[in-house]
C-alpha cells in the first residue's frame, strides 16, 4: 500500500472508533481531503485509495490541481479565505464553500454561480474562539447572517464551519465543538452539515457532531510551506 493508502486506512479506523464512540454511525462522517501544498500526484493517489471530496485553501492553487485532474470524479470544495475578486473563479469551480463569514461574499457568490451547475453548497464558519482568530464571523452576527444567506437563490446554506484555537486539551476541543452545534440548533434553520475537526482534534469533533472533518496532515503527510 501506498504511504497514502495507509494513511487513509488509519484514519477510517479512527472515524470509525470515534463515531461508535459517539453512538453514531461512521457513514455519517464524511471525509474532506484538505490537499493544500500537496501536488496533483497526492491528490490521484488519494482518489485511487478511496478519496472522492478535496479541499483547497488558495484558489490559484487550486486551479492548476483541478486542471491536472480533470480525468477524475472529484468533489471540489473551498475551504479558505475568500477575498471578492476571487468568488467568480469559486462559484464556478467549486462544488461547496465552507469559509463564507461575509454577506457580501455570499451574494457575490450566489450572482455569480452559473444557471448550468446546481446551487452551491456553503457553510459558514463562525469563530468560537475570540480574539485568537481573525477568521469568522461572531457567534452575535450568526443568526442575521444565516438568515440571509438561506434567502440567497443559487445558493444552499448547509450549516456550519469552524476551527477552534487549537489545543490538546479534549474537554475543551469538546466545549468549542459543543459550541458550534448549539449555535447551529439555535438557528432553526433545516441545516444537516457541520464541517469541523482537523488531523489533531477529529474524535472531539466526531463526538460533538461533526459531519464532515477536514483532514490534511494525517492523510498526507506534514506540509512544508517552504517548497514552491
Ligand atoms: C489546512 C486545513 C485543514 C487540515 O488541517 P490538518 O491539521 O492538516 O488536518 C482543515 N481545515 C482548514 C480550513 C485548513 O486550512
Amino acid at each position: 500500500m501506498s504511504t497514502i493508502a495507509d494513511n487513509l486506512s488509519t484514519l477510517t479506523a479512527r472515524i470509525s472508533a470515534a463515531a461508535k464512540a459517539a453512538g453514531r454511525a461512521p457513514s455519517d462522517i464524511r471525509l474532506l481531503a484538505v490537499s493544500k501544498t500537496k501536488p496533483a500526484a497526492a491528490v490521484r493517489e488519494a482518489f485511487a485509495a478511496g478519496v472522492r471530496d478535496v479541499g483547497e485553501n488558495y484558489l490559484q492553487e487550486a486551479l492548476n490541481k483541478q486542471g491536472e485532474l480533470t480525468d477524475l470524479p472529484l468533489t471540489w470544495h473551498f475551504i479558505g479565505p475568500i477575498q471578492s475578486n476571487k468568488t467568480r473563479a469559486i462559484a464556478e469551480h467549486f462544488d461547496w464553500v465552507h469559509s463564507v463569514d461575509r454577506l457580501k461574499i455570499a451574494q457575490r457568490l450566489s450572482e455569480q454561480r452559473p444557471e448550468g451547475l446546481t446551487p452551491l453548497s456553503i457553510c459558514l464558519q463562525v469563530n468560537v474562539s475570540g480574539e485568537t482568530s481573525k477568521s469568522g464571523c461572531t457567534p452575535e452576527e450568526l443568526p442575521a447572517l444565516a438568515s440571509a444567506i438561506a434567502a440567497l437563490p443559487r445558493l444552499r446554506l448547509r450549516g456550519l464551519m469552524a476551527i477552534p484555537e487549537p489545543t490538546d486539551d479534549r474537554a475543551a476541543q469538546e466545549a468549542a465543538f459543543a459550541r458550534v452545534r448549539e449555535l447551529q440548533d439555535s438557528l432553526g434553520l433545516s441545516l444537516d452539515t457541520l464541517s469541523m475537526g482537523m488531523s489533531h482534534d477529529l474524535e472531539a469533533a466526531i463526538a460533538q457532531g461533526a459531519t464532515w472533518v477536514r483532514i490534511g496532515t494525517a492523510l498526507f503527510g506534514a506540509r512544508d510551506y517552504g517548497q514552491p
